[in-house]
């Protein structure tokens, strides 16, 4: 197959033609018919075994009997504001824990990533660019993980997430229970709720900012140097606000207008969730896509009729595999590849030019803009020596992809503090020097860059070390409160936004 794909590299052929289907081991993969259900059929990664059958068979004919999380017309939304990335005309900030959990704060944590999102947005948008800023929160689904080891340091089941089994360190809590699924969704409800009354409560974003700004001021750990400039850009903003009133013409350099709104997105890892909230969307005049919309949330942006209805994944607007799932032949592949969301999948330094161009043919057949996103999570030496090349291949076969940066997979590290305390950690530096690399690589490919994609928390949560707050390692267990990896915190992130901002080409 491999070699298959550099011939019709080779041939200067223009537009990728794409067959959806992919020869592995003399068995065509992709060319059978696709049901929401035919991914049972593949080797499955990293998915629990449930001791209770019977059970996840009634929750999962529950799921199914639920309405959809998100609308086949948001889903659509998204999807043309990543074309639009994928043309270098949008720009993607999508953020938010490594696990989410079943909290009672849950309310307070999604409130405190809805500011951190926000600000970041109005940042990105004082450039001066007409690039659109889209909001993409890792919310309303990120419950479940996938784990590199089966067991942990005590021995016990690896904690796989709150949609799969409690974290608590007992074999009975890490047996897998299939009612978990069901609550997740109720969680996932609840948190979609709480971004609509925040979106309608704070629905700009220079408010988000400047909450942040004085909530920064207010912080004796962060550097002085980030709160000066945060409020610099609040300061510039109130000024242009009133020559704008006095003068009655628009100068703020903040243009809300290019940001959109916050779609949802998570790993689509437990497949039998992801499978009971398939909708079948019919797109014809008389058909149910019309009727389901959330509030005005796409008010203006009409959406073309479909002859054929589609199958769409509702549980988020983006979904993405992760770098253990994606098998070509495996069953997330599978999945993902019959519903019409937009997509991503997670590239480690491992991934081959053979493997990208495969996934592409199987998960985008017709070569759709804004239907695949590529996330690379190298760490800066193999994204050095690994990512030029593999971009020039891929923009020579004319493939449609956004290219997003995770600068924080492949920094992940294991440092011990002075009481014995173990903690998995990321240096801010490293990240930064992983999204600044990634900037460069783009420029000089030629390639817009899409996006990133961070793992942070809007608290001021000590789990990353360095950047605006000094984190050390003796700081790292006064608030480290995630469930899986460590996030960068409000202020980490704010800067790291600062430093986008100003290493990017608008
Ligand atoms: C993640 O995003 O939390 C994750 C597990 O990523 P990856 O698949 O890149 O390791
Ligand atoms: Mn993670």
């Amino acid at each position: 197959r491999g070699a298959e794909v550099c011939v019709r590299l080779g041939d200067g052929c223009g537009a990728f033609g794409l067959r959806n289907s992919v020869s592995i081991g003399g068995r065509q993969v992709g060319s059978e018919p696709w049901s929401p259900s035919s991914w049972r059929q593949r080797p499955a990664h990293q998915l629990p075994v449930y001791p209770d059958k019977d059970q996840l068979a009634l929750v999962e004919a529950g799921l199914r009997t639920l309405p959809g999380l998100v609308t086949p017309k948001s889903i659509r939304s998204l999807h043309e504001h990543l074309a639009a990335a994928c043309h270098g005309e949008a720009f993607v900030i999508q953020g938010g824990d490594c696990a989410e959990t079943f909290s009672s704060r849950t309310l307070e944590y999604n409130i405190s990533l809805y500011h951190l999102l926000a600000a970041q947005a109005a940042i990105l948008s004082s450039t001066g660019s007409k690039r659109r800023i889209v909001r993409i929160g890792r919310i309303a689904g990120q419950f479940a993980k996938p784990r590199s080891a089966p067991v942990d340091a005590d021995g016990l089941p690896s904690f796989r997430g709150d949609i799969v089994h409690s974290a608590a360190p007992n074999g009975r809590a890490r047996t897998p229970d299939p009612q978990r699924l069901l609550q997740a969704y109720r969680h996932a409800s609840a948190s979609l709720e709480h971004l609509r009354v925040l979106e309608h409560l704070h629905a700009s974003p220079m408010e988000s900012l400047r909450i942040l700004s004085e909530k920064l001021a207010w912080d004796s750990v962060v550097d002085s140097n980030l709160v000066k400039a945060i409020q610099n850009l609040v300061q510039g903003i109130d000024e242009e606000i009133i020559v704008m009133s006095s003068t009655g013409r628009h100068v703020t350099s903040i243009d809300t207008n290019v940001i959109e709104n916050v779609f949802t997105s998570h790993e689509a890892l437990l497949l039998p969730y992801e499978e009971g909230l398939v909708r079948l969307a019919d797109w014809s005049p008389s058909g149910n896509a019309h009727t389901l919309e959330h509030l005005n949330r796409d008010a203006g942006s009409p959406i073309d009729l479909l002859s054929a209805p589609q199958y769409y994944a509702t549980s988020a607007h983006f979904l993405w595999i992760g770098e253990r799932t994606r098998q070509i032949d495996g069953a997330h592949v599978e999945f993902l590849r019959g519903v019409s969301n937009p997509i991503g999948v997670k590239l480690s330094g491992n991934a081959t030019l053979e493997q990208v161009f495969a996934l592409a043919e199987i998960l985008n057949p017709a070569n759709t803009p804004g239907r695949l996103t590529l996330i690379t999570r190298m760490g800066v030496d193999a994204l050095q020596r690994k990512l030029p090349p593999l971009m020039a291949a891929v923009k020579r076969s004319g493939l449609a992809v956004v290219w997003m940066c995770d600068p924080m997979h492949a920094n992940t590290q294991s440092v011990r503090d002075k009481n014995g305390n173990s903690f998995k950690t990321r240096d801010c530096e490293q990240v930064l020097d992983e999204m600044r690399l990634f900037f460069e690589i783009t420029a000089a490919e030629g390639v817009p860059a899409g996006g990133i994609h961070l793992e942070m928390s809007g608290e001021a949560v000590t789990e990353c070390l360095g950047g605006a707050t000094r984190t050390a390692v003796h700081d790292l267990a006064r608030a480290y409160h995630s469930a899986c990896d460590p996030r960068l915190n409000y202020a980490q992130a704010l800067m790291l936004t600062l430093a986008l901002k100003d290493s990017l080409q608008w």
